[in-house]
């Protein structure tokens, strides 16, 4: 199977018409149909890394000051408990545990509901471990790690998808205009991680305070590090395609890629 990368910006994109949902139409349409979908997501940060369990993950409406028929969209797609803990199973590095009460959250079903509309595949989640050792989070490079200890599961038909954002600075952005102007820090980090993802020059990625712009564009970890899982299940001869780029509201890269 194949290995994406999703930027999935605003919640507001559940709901949108634009080039960046049409891409995740066209991607589905294209995609080999997986036996289950595993998603990494930047809405789950925990003490140690989590896969859920349940049977039906409910679907989380994490976010809020949206209009009202957001939190009414329901993604009602099967769990994969099985998938979960021959995951947990048959990673050595680290002990992953099994989490009955989270679900899925937005980086999940609101891209899901474009990519498989028909909710009829087996999902489940994996948490970002975002333990604090003073003061500062795991390494890169951990996640990098363990990401390559996932590789086994695309032979078994599952889609791995990473949920983040490249570029993702809430703080900044123009939270008016959808297709702002994307500011220039912003556009110079998102290309470099371009060339860098095409050259598979990965040390770069990890080390990312090196790139320019990098302490705007990724001013915490946890919608990078998704992108960075996807990296580390990138086999040498994998095609990569980037399925979609662009920015909303100035400071949130869209960037989309697959792999395999
Ligand atoms: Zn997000």
């Amino acid at each position: 199977m194949p290995v994406l990368f999703i930027g999935h910006g605003s919640p507001m994109n559940m709901i949108l018409k634009n080039d960046f949902t049409s891409s995740l139409i066209k991607l589905g349409k294209n995609l080999p149909k997986p036996r289950a979908i595993l998603v990494i997501s930047a809405h789950w940060l925990t003490n140690g890394t989590y896969v859920t369990c349940m049977e039906k993950p409910k679907t989380i409406h994490d976010f809020y000051g949206f209009p009202e028929e957001l939190y009414e969209i329901e993604y009602p797609c099967p769990g994969c408990a099985d998938g979960a803990r021959y995951l947990i199973r048959s990673v050595q590095k680290t002990r992953i545990k099994c989490n009955n009460e989270w679900g899925l959250d937005h980086a999940s079903w609101a891209i899901l509901k474009h990519i498989y509309p028909g909710a009829d595949i087996p999902v489940f989640e994996m948490s970002l471990d975002y333990t604090f050792n003073e003061w500062h989070p795991k390494p890169v490079q951990y996640h990098y790690d363990l990401a390559s200890e996932l590789a086994f599961l695309r032979e078994k038909g599952v889609l791995i998808i990473g949920s983040g954002n490249i570029v993702h600075n809430l703080g900044i952005l123009d939270f008016r205009n959808i297709d702002a102007t994307p500011f220039d820090w912003a556009l110079e980090f998102d290309q470099e991680a371009k060339s860098d993802i095409i050259n598979m020059n990965h040390e770069k990625l990890i080390e990312y305070q090196n790139i320019n712009g990098s302490y705007l564009a990724v001013p915490t970890l946890d919608h990078y590090l998704p992108m960075i899982y996807v990296l580390g299940l990138q086999e040498e001869n994998d095609p990569l395609k980037f399925t979609y780029e662009g920015f909303q509201y100035g400071s949130i890269s869209m960037r989309c890629f697959q792999i395999g």
